[in-house]
């Protein structure tokens, strides 16, 4: 896992990014939220199941297909009255915030590979290129080992490039919008 920190600064930068009236504070937070729950599969340890299996860490809880499940559950209960462009736009963002939680996990560099294609595939993936320091199972493990570096390498190669998109797209919106005002 990388850290949950670095999973909600994602979700955050996002909606950031987004800039539509549908991301409201509160859908933020329940991106913020999405991005971390997949690493609840954790819990699965206790029950015997192994890293590698369906329901095992970076199985299903972090496949594309669980990403748009959740999405679509949490539109469908807590947006069900949006007209159909605002739940689509919810959903697509709640659905990334997900999804980029086993995107940012393939860039770790340890354990095991993301299930993106779960269930329809189990095979595990990691992208070639993984700068990411692989962050340790639970809060308690993250402080007390090696803490220091693995926020280094989290600040380097997670929240300085979501930082630098959301202030490329912020940048670009508001020359467009001045451009467009002096038209
Ligand atoms: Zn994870």
């Amino acid at each position: 896992m990388a850290s949950a920190f670095s999973h909600a600064f994602v979700a955050l930068a996002l909606g950031k990014i987004a800039s539509h009236r549908a991301i409201t504070w509160p859908v933020v937070l329940t991106g913020a939220v999405c991005s971390i729950v997949p690493d609840l599969d954790v819990i699965g340890f206790a029950f015997g199941l192994q890293y590698g299996d369906l329901w095992g860490h970076r199985g299903m809880t972090h496949s594309l297909f669980f990403a748009g499940l959740l999405s679509a559950v949490l539109v469908a209960l807590g947006y069900r009255h949006e007209s159909s462009t605002t739940k689509a736009g919810i959903g697509l963002y709640l659905f990334l915030c997900t999804a980029s939680h086993g995107i940012l996990d393939a860039l770790t560099d340890g354990g095991l590979g993301i299930a993106f294609f779960s269930p329809f595939d189990p095979t595990r993936y990691f992208f070639p290129f993984r700068p990411v320091a692989v962050s340790p199972i639970g809060i308690g493990s993250f402080f007390s080992t090696d803490a220091l570096r693995i926020l280094a390498s989290e600040i380097q190669w997670i929240w300085l490039p979501a930082t630098v998109a959301w202030l490329t797209v912020h940048g670009v919106t508001r020359l467009r919008s001045s451009w467009l005002s002096t038209d």
